[in-house]
């Protein structure tokens, strides 16, 4: 056990003494018996909410609650602790009807969606393997627990689940599992966009998405990703993603869009479509922008800003590091490095209002592009005669 695991064992040991069961579980025990670094340890017990908030001062209401998970914060971390659970009857392809609590860990764990995913390890770091998984995972198989179209049907996200595991750890999904999510992909219309999101940037950010990508091209998988109809250049599929890593969504999204060949219109009505973050909307937007130049100017350098490193790190181009040596070189990085303020302006009489915004504007490009320097008496003179320029043309 890693040192993630020994930190939680007294919690563990806190549920046993009450006379309840607890494990580890998840993801969690799949990385690191693959010596993968991992981050969040996932626990499992047949404790119900109310038994855990009245052992634990520190448990949490959590909006996973009714699905018996309950955020516990101990020794200094947070920890998602589950009751064992045996989920309903699925009516909208993604939700349990009902779930109820079970005593059985086994039962916990043959509702979880890959072998490789439904380990249980006690604090004394024994495996409970009740569906191959250890086999699974010394072949690199990522393969349902019990049969894949009963699994996939209950649930749609599932099959989006296995090709972001297949590139995120570069395994092989299993024939049946395979062709089980073919059949039952028209489910994923039902999905929820968030959902789709966060697996699909797990699968960008992964080992080999072009492996998984190129697959789910080739089952009419795609077809249920959001904004799909926009993409009619399906090259980005067949992209070499594998040399350029990185976990940063920014890049990753960058890179896909990019080799879709999405620009424009089309591609912010393609990232509308997946309701992403503003934040990362305009990361994406902004490096595709400054990709698309075939000559970068200083204004474009500034323009993009710290960003660069997202569009840089996306695509490789020969001139890498001329542009970030010339973006290191810039004169100011920040307009708030500009030596003249809105003080400074209303001194020498040009009130605020859409010309001053239009000399403020005027200063900044030509200190970046080095045709004045950045200080307070030449900008202040350059103010006065675009002001005075600016005044006739009015
Ligand atoms: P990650 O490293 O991305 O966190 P993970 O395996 O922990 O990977 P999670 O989405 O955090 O994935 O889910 C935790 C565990 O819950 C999984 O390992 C799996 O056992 C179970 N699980 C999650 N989503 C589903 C699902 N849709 N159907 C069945 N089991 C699921
Ligand atoms: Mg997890």
């Amino acid at each position: 056990l890693t040192n993630e695991f020994k930190q939680a064992i007294p919690l563990l040991l806190h549920l046993k003494e009450h006379g309840f069961q607890a494990y580890f579980v998840g993801g969690s025990v799949r990385d690191v018996l693959l010596h993968r670094s991992k981050h969040d340890v996932d626990i499992t017990t047949d404790a119900k909410p109310n038994e855990m908030k009245a052992i634990f001062k520190t448990a949490n209401h959590y909006s996973g609650e009714k699905h018996g998970t309950v955020l516990i914060f101990f020794a200094g971390s947070n920890y998602e602790v589950t009751t064992f659970r045996i989920d309903g009857q699925y009516l909208d392809n993604r939700h349990p009807e009902t779930v109820s609590f079970t005593k059985n860990l086994q039962d916990d764990l043959s509702r979880r969606d890959f072998t490789i995913n439904a380990f249980a390890v006690n604090e004394e770091g024994e495996l409970f393997d009740y569906f191959g998984g250890l086999n699974d995972l010394k072949n690199h198989i990522i393969k349902t627990v019990g049969q894949a179209e009963t699994r996939f049907s209950e649930d749609a996200l599932r099959i989006l689940r296995a090709f972001r595991f297949s590139s995120q750890l570069n395994f092989e999904i299993e024939e049946k599992t395979l062709l089980a999510g073919a059949k039952i992909k028209n489910n994923l219309a039902d999905i929820a966009v968030e959902r789709i999101f966060s697996e699909f940037s797990k699968l960008l950010s992964g080992d080999n998405p072009s492996k998984s990508l190129k697959q789910m091209l080739l089952l009419g998988i795609t077809d249920y990703l959001p904004g799909h109809q926009l993409i009619n250049d399906p090259s980005a599929l067949f992209t070499d993603f594998t040399g350029i890593q990185s976990t940063i969504d920014a890049i990753n999204w960058t890179r896909f869009v990019w080799f879709s060949h999405l620009r424009g219109e089309k591609l912010n009505q393609y990232l509308d479509c997946w309701k992403m973050s503003n934040h990362l909307k305009t990361q994406i937007i902004k490096s595709v922008n400054f990709l698309s130049k075939k000559a970068v100017d200083n204004l474009d350098l500034f323009t993009i800003g710290s960003d660069i490193a997202i569009a840089l790190s996306a695509v490789s181009r020969p001139d890498q590091n001329e542009l970030k040596q010339r973006y290191e070189k810039l004169v100011i990085h920040e307009v708030s490095e500009l030596q003249i303020t809105g003080f400074d302006l209303k001194k020498i009489g040009i009130p605020s209002g859409p010309i001053f915004g239009k000399i403020i504007r005027n200063l900044r490009k030509k200190v970046i592009l080095e045709q004045l320097a950045n200080q307070k008496t030449v900008l202040i003179q350059e103010a006065k005669n675009d002001f005075s320029n600016l005044g006739t043309i009015k």
